[in-house]
């Protein structure tokens, strides 16, 4: 049986309980982490607790634990995992309290981490994605754990056969329901600028990082619906899926309907300083 952490226990996942009353469960009060461990080893780890720090705060809530303290879970939660990859879960609620907005009613909050095995998924030859209005709210830029949005834009996307929804906003590019973005035009690489209307993702961040290592030029700018449905690549990215080729957006083909050759170069790239560390 699965280990998981609970408030400062160890126990096996169906012995881990909350409260009814936990914010997480009558409101969606909290935030979350996911962070891969290739080869038993934890990818991105400062900037993973960084953005947790930061969804905390704009949630006025203080981190409940400190970095190594954090450090120590996960390593604990990795070495009863058998698996070499995994995918770690973080998250923290506000508690519990009486059904009540007001947030000071809650003292404790709830903090819960599990690691599971990478689903074995093989993206590299492209997924399908549809287009859709972005009907979120405005503080995309927290890692919030209410998800609803993105499960129903999710199940859009699977109804219609494909994988992802990219969702658009005024008739500019946000982000994926739970994805990042990237196009290409020619050699043009354009991703969305960081704001409150997206996610501030690990690997985007990461592969701007290893863009610029590799002088290959990019943009931070606004995509419009005619970029993006005229693109000749279209990536995905996300700790899980990492950079995902688009070969096909509402039915019609990305390109020439295959992954390109920008996405492939930067693919090798990343996997490269993946396996460097
Ligand atoms: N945007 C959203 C809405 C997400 O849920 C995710 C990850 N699940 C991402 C972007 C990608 O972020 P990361 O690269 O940090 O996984």
């Amino acid at each position: 049986m699965q280990t998981v952490y609970l408030n400062g226990e160890y126990l096996p996942l169906d012995a881990a309980r909350v409260s009814v009353l936990d914010r997480g469960f009558t409101f969606g009060d909290g935030v979350y982490e996911v962070l891969l461990v290739y080869k038993r080893k934890i990818f991105r780890l400062e900037e993973h607790l960084r953005r947790l720090d930061n969804s905390l705060a704009a949630i006025y809530m203080d981190n409940p634990l400190t970095r190594d303290a954090w450090c120590q879970v996960m390593h604990r939660l990795i070495e009863d995992n058998p698996a070499d990859n995994q995918s770690l879960y973080l998250q923290v609620t506000r508690g519990i309290s009486a059904r009540d907005h007001a947030i000071h009613l809650a003292h404790k909050p709830t903090v819960f981490a599990m690691s599971n095995p990478v689903p074995q998924r093989n993206f590299t030859s492209g997924i399908a994605a549809i287009t859709c209005e972005d009907i979120r709210w405005k503080l995309c830029n927290i890692k919030a754990i209410t998800l609803l949005p993105s499960i129903l834009l999710r199940h859009k996307a699977s109804q219609a056969g494909a994988t992802e929804a990219i969702l658009l906003k005024n008739g500019v590019v946000t982000e994926g329901a739970a994805s990042n973005v990237f196009v290409v035009t020619g050699d043009r690489i354009k991703t969305p600028p960081k704001d409150s209307g997206l996610l501030p993702g690990i690997t985007r961040d990461l592969i701007i990082e290893l863009l610029q290592q590799e002088g290959i030029g990019y943009e931070e700018s606004g995509i419009t619906e005619k970029e993006l449905k005229t693109a000749d690549e279209i990536w995905i990215t996300s700790s899980t899926w990492e950079i995902v080729p688009v070969i096909k957006l509402d039915n019609k083909p990305v390109g020439n309907g295959q992954p390109g050759k920008i996405w492939q170069q930067v693919m090798d790239v990343y996997s490269r300083f993946k396996n460097s560390i």
